[in-house]
């Protein structure tokens, strides 16, 4: 038996449902969250792509930020933000107020420009898995520097692109638009979950581009 947790995706803007679909093929249901009552009882939380401005105004305005705060630091809530998500964690933006900085990470918004704004790869990062993960990045920001305790755990060409500490992970690019459920796992395993051995090791590919 795998040992249960409850995982919820912030559903407030932005890529819910493939969330929701890697998570389901790792044999976990995950509660969507609109407002602060959502978050109880929780061990993990998703802070998903969108527009990090957006989600921010979002989070103030439905109490659900305050409420993500609370819940990291009185109980142990772990996090993780892919792309705007990152972006709400980051403890520094570059040129523009922090917003839930939950993470000693800094990240400069929209940095691969117009011209490589989408674009897509693979890269090896061997404390999530021993096989290479596809890597999406949509309007992605980078990570410029990661100061202790959090960890690198991915570096590309002159910037982080996937970097954790022990109670969250930010990831740059999208792991769940692509056919690979390394990250899923991950996290999963950061929220205390053990997964059955007979688990799929891929969920079916989709690439939904939002
Ligand atoms: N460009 C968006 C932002 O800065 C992030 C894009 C994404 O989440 N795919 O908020």
């Amino acid at each position: 038996m795998d040992t249960p947790v409850e995982i919820g995706i912030l559903a407030l803007q932005g890529g819910v449902v493939e969330h929701r679909q890697h998570l389901a093929a790792l044999g976990v249901s995950a509660r969507e969250v609109r407002t602060p009552e959502a978050i109880a009882g929780l061990s993990g939380l998703i802070l998903p792509g969108g527009e990090s401005t957006c989600l921010a105004r979002l989070l103030g305005l439905t109490g659900v930020g305050p409420e993500i705060l609370r819940a990291y630091r009185e109980d142990g809530l772990v996090l993780w933000g892919t792309c705007a998500g990152a972006i709400l964690l980051a403890g520094e933006i570059v040129g523009e107020e922090a917003h839930l900085a939950l993470m000693p990470i800094t990240v400069s918004r929209n940095a691969f420009g117009s011209q490589l704004d989408s674009f897509q790869g693979s890269a090896l990062v061997p404390a999530v898995a021993d096989a290479p993960i596809p890597l999406v990045f949509i309007r992605a920001p980078q990570i410029t520097r990661a100061d202790p305790p959090a960890r690198i755990l991915l570096e590309l060409d002159g910037y982080i692109a996937a970097a954790e500490t022990d109670q969250a992970l930010a990831t740059v690019f999208h792991p769940e638009l692509a056919a690979d459920l390394s990250f899923h796992r991950h996290f999963l395993r950061k929220c205390g979950w053990r997964e059955n051995a007979a688990a799929p090791g891929h969920s079916r590919p989709f690439l939904a581009i939002q």
